[in-house]
């Protein structure tokens, strides 16, 4: 392997550890949270080119649920 190459492999891994880390640290923040209101949003999804609607906390914007088919609709128009 090129040395280049060597070097962006260290860097993504170091990275993908920063993202579980962080990750680790937002779940924990978020089981603080009571999750009182939510709203809709489009959540972005990895796999996925577009995003799903999801009903998500207003505070620590965790996903709580699924919309309603009524929700769905309600969102698109408005
Ligand atoms: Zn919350």
């Amino acid at each position: 392997m090129k040395e280049e190459d060597e070097n962006l492999k260290r860097k993504t891994k170091g990275l993908q550890l920063l993202i579980e880390k962080y990750k680790k640290e937002l779940d924990k923040v978020r089981s603080e949270c009571n999750h009182l209101d939510s709203e809709l949003k489009v959540v972005q999804n990895k796999s996925e080119i577009s995003g799903n609607l999801r009903k998500v906390c207003v505070i620590c914007d965790k996903i709580v649920g699924y919309p309603s088919q009524s929700d769905i609709d309600t969102f698109y128009k408005s």
